[in-house]
């Protein structure tokens, strides 16, 4: 049999598909700032009255962009090309409390994307700098509840993409580990004398630090458990306790990164085992405690995580037990010598911080816990 001459080629024409090229260099900028990058500490500092409990510190106020937030701005631009939502010239836009916007700047830049950082006009002067620096611009509203809408309006406007870290932290983390925080925290403990902390505690902004650690805890099987902190101005903690995310409130947390108007799509309550809400002053003191005992300046929700530990601590040792508490350093304090290291600032907010910082040493020092000082946890 005489085969059947072939088919004539197709008119089928087919696209350069140049956006990919452009994806691959992208994602190729992104792989290489993780490889130049090495692990962050986890501190031990060694405080006299917490004999018995070795607390840690993962200090991720030395990533290239000063916070916590290098990894999630990584993580959710990655997110966005993989998605195809972020190509050549795309307008990347988000809606920060300005650490996030830092971060994002960063990227944006070394991919030669515009970027635009919408938040409350009250963000941190070294925050905006940091931001325009990088070639980002600032768009300003008056109150934390309004960034949302703002954000999504600026990116309609510019054809751009709205980056929405309080919706995608949660899932542009890989929860498994990929060197996420949690896999990094657990695997520099593993050849510390009580590898599995009793608790790792953390406050929520976007909600992903704690719903990544809360995952990983289960993933992994560990006996942790995770402890999210909230502030004043926030609906995290009632939220938790009530379990309506529907709440919101008018006032903007006092403690930038941490504390939200509305219960964020990436705060997980279902991993979360135990939530604290902390007065701001305890959180300024115990900031300032930790940063005479560390000798560097951190952050305020570093604070509040920190006089979070030491409340459990204080119950640990009051049971006579023993173990290793885990924290985060968010960011460093050079961002905030405007408000939170300044006496003028905390006197005008109202704050009476004096008493709670030396109930705070003489609880580092001795190990006894001054009930009265106005540490504890606000009530319901
Ligand atoms: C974002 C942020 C947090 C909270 O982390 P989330 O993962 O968003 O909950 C804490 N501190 C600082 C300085 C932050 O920027």
């Amino acid at each position: 049999m005489t085969p059947a001459p072939c088919d004539p080629l197709p008119d089928l024409p087919l696209p350069d598909c140049v956006e990919q090229d452009w994806a691959r260099r992208a994602v190729g900028l992104l792989h290489g700032d993780a490889r130049r990058s090495a692990d962050t500490h986890l501190l031990k500092p060694v405080f006299p009255g917490l004999n018995g409990i070795d607390i840690y510190l993962k200090d991720e106020s030395t990533h290239p962009t000063g916070s916590l937030k290098h990894r999630l701005a990584r993580s959710l631009v990655l997110y966005g090309i993989c998605n195809g939502l972020i190509g050549a010239g795309t307008t990347l836009v988000e809606a920060s409390s300005g650490s996030t916007a830092v971060s994002e700047a960063y990227f944006a830049r070394l991919l030669g994307l515009p970027f635009v950082a919408v938040m409350t006009r009250s963000t941190s002067r070294q925050k905006v700098a940091e931001i325009e620096r990088f070639g980002g611009r600032c768009h300003f509203v008056e109150r934390a509840s309004e960034v949302y809408a703002a954000a999504q309006a600026v990116a309609d406007q510019t054809g751009g993409h709205y980056l929405d870290q309080f919706t995608y932290a949660e899932r542009a983390t890989d929860w498994r580990g990929n060197n996420n925080i949690a896999e990094s925290i657990f695997a520099q403990m593993a050849q510390e004398p009580h590898p599995e902390p009793d608790w790792v505690v953390m406050s929520a902004g976007t909600g992903g630090t704690s719903a990544t650690i809360g995952r990983y805890i289960r993933y992994r099987a560990l006996k942790t458990r995770l402890c999210v902190i909230d502030v004043e101005n926030s609906v995290f903690y009632d939220a938790y306790r009530r379990g309506d995310r529907s709440l919101c409130c008018s006032g903007g947390s006092r403690i930038e990164g941490i504390g939200r108007p509305r219960v964020e799509p990436s705060f997980l309550p279902a991993v979360v085992d135990h939530m604290m809400r902390l007065p701001d002053a305890g959180s300024i003191a115990a900031m300032r405690v930790l940063s005479d005992g560390i000798f560097r300046q951190v952050g305020g929700s570093t604070g509040a995580n920190f006089l979070g530990l030491c409340l459990i601590a204080a119950r640990m040792r009051a049971q006579g037990r023993q173990g290793a508490l885990v924290t985060l350093i968010c960011d460093s304090g050079a961002r905030y010598v405007d408000s939170y290291y300044s006496d003028d600032w905390v006197a005008a907010q109202g704050l009476d911080i004096a008493p709670r910082m030396d109930a705070l040493r003489r609880f580092l020092d001795t190990g006894v816990w001054d009930a009265t000082a106005g540490l504890g946890p606000l009530p319901d």
